[in-house]
């Protein structure tokens, strides 16, 4: 069995195993994402509370000011009713002193009672409005949700067929090859790397040494003494370069420089 032929079934198991690794990369992401849902429906609701609970305060203020009012003036009522009833100038000047101070107290309650009753209609219309902006939220976030689990559920399925079709590829990989790799991928996820022309290795871009580089091109498979993945090199798999054309042309450089990187992509394969 050629060296092209023992590579062909390990290349195409290479590439499922790094597509397999992508796909788990980004199976990552989805409880990162769950979890930012929640935490921003958690500060909605919180957000609902404040308002909720502001609400609550400037409630109970209110029904306090109304009924320290009521008593206030409860008690005016009454200091009035005495008042025609004083004998003495002294006590009528001292009640009605008395009463003055009560009055002014009920006119600055009435009006801390009229600017709490202005703070509670904004504090309602706030809640109203917090309690709509929760109830859309909550509807988007759990529809995204709902989204995100089925694409979970997709991505699960990926894999597992993923896992299957690897079982069937690595029946084509010579069983001890197919050993040597899955032990490189133990240190790396994808154990197989080509090394390129100019040699380095294409899974960790380190220099490999000449005499290694040449046993590789005598087609045997090595493993990278930098990152353990199984080596070969490139050249042996690319397809022969395009053959030069006979005429020279006066082509500009631009030209030139097209038709080498063409067949430096040529090379690569
Ligand atoms: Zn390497």
């Amino acid at each position: 069995m050629s060296m092209k032929e023992r590579l062909e079934g390990l290349k195409i198991l290479n590439q499922l195993d790094a597509d397999v690794l992508e796909l788990k990369k980004m199976g990552k992401t989805f409880p990162v994402r769950l979890a930012e849902l929640e935490e921003s429906l958690q500060a909605i609701k919180l957000r609902t509370e404040a308002e909720r609970t502001r609400l609550d305060e400037l409630e109970s203020k209110h029904i306090g000011l109304e009924a320290g009012i009521a008593m206030e003036k409860d008690k005016v009522k009454k200091w009035e009713a005495r008042l025609v009833e004083q004998r003495s100038t002294r006590e009528y000047t001292a009640l009605a002193r008395e009463i003055d101070i009560v009055k002014k107290s009920i006119l600055s309650q009435e009006e801390m009672f009229t600017a709490n009753a202005q703070d509670l209609e904004k504090a309602r219309q706030k809640l109203t409005e917090a309690q709509a902006d929760q109830a859309t939220q909550s509807r988007k976030i759990s529809s995204e949700k709902t989204k995100l689990r089925k694409q979970v559920e997709k991505h699960e399925e990926e894999l597992a067929a993923m896992a299957l079709k690897r079982i069937e590829l690595a029946k084509d990989v010579e069983p001890t090859l197919l050993a040597r790799y899955e032990a490189a991928c133990r240190h790396t996820g994808t154990g197989l790397a080509s090394v390129a022309p100019v040699g380095t290795c294409r899974g960790c871009n380190m220099r490999i040494r000449p005499q290694l580089h040449n046993i590789l091109r005598a087609e045997a498979i090595e493993a990278c003494p930098s990152c353990h993945r199984l080596i070969y090199a490139e050249e042996l798999l690319a397809p022969p370069p395009a053959p030069k054309p006979e005429v020279p042309t006066k082509a500009a450089p631009k030209t030139r420089k097209t038709k080498a990187s063409t067949a430096i992509k040529a090379a690569e394969g």
